[in-house]
């Protein structure tokens, strides 16, 4: 069974990251989509929050299974029985970072892969950081986020 591993931090997640889950799981048999903890970063949602949107959002792909980690990204995949490793690449900014983690998860653990998939155009310009700061103005969200989640971004800002 070919299983893939769809790392991040989805905080939250956007139609860019949706896009990446849906084209994913047609090349895989199994795909875990693993919210993981994320130490630079300070989160809006929780790791169970953001868990369970994601949940919310691909219910109706059968071969995605959404989990949350906060182990190490190539101790995880081989845990799981994961393979190949997923990253969205967006921009040339995006790659030089993600080169580099390639290539040391590699010397880590050699059998798993890591595959970039490039970003639909559509969703270049996309990111949960976007999100966060249209949602501070009010801004519809319905073009960046997927639906099922826009009343929880509305509620999180609410709270602030
Ligand atoms: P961000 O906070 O920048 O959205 P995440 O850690 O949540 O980043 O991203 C998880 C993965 O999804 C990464 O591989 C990232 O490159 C990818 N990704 C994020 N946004 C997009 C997008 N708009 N299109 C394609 N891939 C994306």
């Amino acid at each position: 069974m070919r299983i893939a591993l769809y790392p991040g931090s989805f905080d939250p997640i956007t139609l860019g990251h949706l896009n990446i889950i849906r084209r994913s799981s047609r090349i895989f048999d199994k795909l875990y989509v693993c919210v993981m903890v994320n130490s630079s970063k300070q989160p809006m949602f929780t790791l169970e929050e953001r868990s369970e949107m994601i949940r919310r959002t691909v219910s109706r792909l059968d071969n995605v299974i959404v989990e949350t980690s906060d182990e190490m990204l190539v101790k995880h995949a081989k845990q799981i029985g994961a393979g190949v490793i997923i990253k969205g690449l967006r921009a040339v900014s995006d790659f030089d970072w993600e080169f580099q983690m390639a290539l040391a998860n590699k010397i880590i653990e050699p059998e798993i892969e890591t595959l970039f998939m490039t970003s639909s155009s559509k969703y270049t310009y996309l990111s949960s950081t976007v999100v966060k700061e249209m949602a501070k103005y009010g801004a519809d969200l319905g073009d960046f986020v997927p639906r099922e989640i826009i009343a929880d971004i509305l509620a999180k800002m609410n709270d602030k």
